[in-house]
């Protein structure tokens, strides 16, 4: 007899307004569970119509991420990957875009002979499908799903009502739901205002969801009173309500949520065995974070750096080396757009200022000739460097130029008619019309050459590694590039792609992937985690 192991559910809804940092707190309910024993998945719904978020802008939207198994992901996957230390997959983030195709897609194909197609039941029915076959497919004891947007949204409706379907068709404590609502704090009075919540929290009952468990989001921990008014308009006891404050280190966050109570109400919620949690790992990488014994400044040179969302995975990844060698990781935007003004003498002193740099992955001409100059500047002085993805390409390009002889040479993305297409296309490239999900996506395995500095980064032949490009050196470059001193140190196993480049002598990494997309706080990247390091060897050795 086959015994089919039950799944629990976690639904996260959100409340008053978007981008609260609900992602974190789902990561920080799937944390504590984990460290109880359990294996956790997490889903990431996002009621758009893209059919994945490979097509939006990180300036508005924030970072695409990018999972192993090749798919353009929201950047709450990424939240879920680093807190929960595993791999997710397409199937983990839902759009409404997806829905849709896919049940249009049948009705075309005549799945629903004689029917009427509508959101109740097909919609419905095909989110309920697509969250039990990540249920379903792994060994996962629960499932947390955070339902992106706001409560009251139109586009957020199927995904509630399916919650709600849910909570019906699945025995009585295996679905749970946990709402997350902003409480705001009158900036004159300093009062808390439990109004909007509470609105909100009737917008959910009204199509029949009553949550089991309540987070309030605030600037500062919520007083008494405040607590008091949302158990009671919200329907709920009072040692119900939780709160997630800000905290300038997000990794606090389940460590903060556990003090109150939460991870033991979860487990008595959904009726399972409270096992003694494991922090000891996580504590001592938190107690290293509020210790650090070094402090190391990176200049980020990028085109989006206002919003500092967009380039998230590579945040974290630093701050998650600097958890391991007991560093704070001092972050200095740099706007390539500016370094390519007139009066940039301010910018390059403040490139030349910083221990180390790290030259941004991007796409598009405006910013690039700003990136091109500050590879040169700090190639020049031997300032150790992380060039990713467009970095990696820019740097080479200003290599080509500069040492290479190569005069004008670009890649062809930025000057379809330069002399010397030192980066062009992928030849698999040349005739994609679609942009969606065309790009070279997702993990490919490295070959790495031994006696470099990846083989000292990485000490290991094969590596894997994320993608996300169209570009990739030209290979009709490769003698002259190399005879002039470039060391191709890394290879794609598959096609011979140069992944890999590096200068003798230096901390000069450039590297066609982004290695920052694998960067978990149980795990740090082998490439971020060595950069910080030599900054950190850098400074002690100038000390002496
Ligand atoms: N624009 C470059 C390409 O498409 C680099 C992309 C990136 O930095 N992610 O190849």
């Amino acid at each position: 007899m086959v015994i089919i192991k039950m799944k629990k559910y976690i639904f996260v809804t959100g409340g008053v307004l978007s981008s609260v940092g609900k992602g974190v707190i789902v990561a920080s309910i799937g944390k504590m569970l984990q460290v109880r024993g359990y294996k956790v998945d997490a889903i990431k719904i996002d009621p758009y119509l893209n059919v994945d978020s490979g097509t939006m802008n990180p300036y508005v939207h924030g970072e695409v991420f990018v999972t192993e198994d090749n798919s353009e992901t929201d950047m709450d996957i990424g939240h879920y990957e680093r807190f929960l230390n595993k791999d997710l997959t397409k199937d983990h983030n839902i759009t409404t875009g997806q829905i849709y195709l896919e049940v249009i897609t049948k009705e075309r194909r005549g799945d629903f002979l004689g029917e009427c197609v509508q959101i109740i039941p097909h919609v419905t029915d095909e989110i309920k499908k697509r969250i039990r076959k990540v249920a379903y497919s792994s060994d996962s004891d629960i499932i947390v799903v955070e339902i992106g947007g706001t409560v009251g949204d139109i586009e957020s409706l199927p995904f509630l009502e399916a919650a709600r379907q849910m909570r019906l068709e699945e025995p009585f404590t295996n679905v749970i739901f946990v709402h997350v609502a902003l409480v705001p704090t009158l900036s004159v009075t300093g009062e808390q205002k439990t109004k909007p919540l509470q609105h909100s929290i009737n917008e959910l009952r009204r199509i029949g969801i009553q949550p089991d468990i309540i987070v309030a989001r605030s600037i500062k921990p919520i007083n008494p009173e405040a607590r008091k008014k949302i158990a009671l308009f919200g329907n709920i006891r009072e040692e119900f309500v939780f709160n997630s404050y800000d905290v300038e280190n997000i990794y606090k966050l389940p460590l903060i949520l556990e003090e109150q109570g939460m991870g033991e109400l979860l487990i008595k919620l959904l009726n399972l065995q409270n096992n003694e949690p494991k922090w000891d790992e996580w504590k001592q990488l938190m107690l290293n974070a509020d210790n650090p014994q070094y402090f190391v400044s990176v200049a980020m040179i990028g085109k989006y750096s206002k919003l500092k969302d967009s380039y998230v995975s590579i945040n974290e990844a630093l701050r998650i080396a600097g958890f391991w060698l007991r560093t704070k990781v001092n972050q200095i935007w740099i706007d390539a757009e500016e370094l390519e003004r007139k009066e940039n003498t301010k910018i390059i002193d403040e490139i030349l200022s910083c221990d180390g740099a790290i030259i941004l992955p991007g796409f598009g001409k405006r910013g690039a000739e700003g990136k091109i100059l500050a590879a040169q500047i700090i190639r020049e002085n031997k300032i150790p460097m992380l060039g990713i993805c467009f970095g990696f390409q820019l740097a080479i390009v200003e290599f080509a130029r500069n040492v290479c002889q190569l005069d004008g040479a670009n890649s062809t993305e930025v000057d379809p008619y330069t002399k010397y297409p030192v980066i062009d296309l992928l030849p698999d490239q040349k005739n994609i019309e679609m942009k969606g999900g065309t790009m070279r996506l997702g993990a490919y395995e490295i070959r790495i050459m031994k006696g470099t500095l990846a083989y000292e980064i990485y000490k290991k032949e094969i590596i894997r590694e994320r993608h996300r490009h169209r570009y990739e050196v030209n290979p009709k470059f490769y003698d002259i590039l190399q005879e002039k001193g470039l060391i191709f140190s890394g290879y794609s196993l598959k096609d011979n792609l140069v992944e890999i480049a590096e200068i003798k002598g230096q901390f000069y990494f450039l590297t066609q992937a982004h290695p920052e997309f694998k960067a978990k706080v149980l795990n740090p990247s082998p490439p971020y985690y060595a950069f910080i390091k030599r900054l950190i060897e850098n400074k002690l050795n100038r000390r002496k």
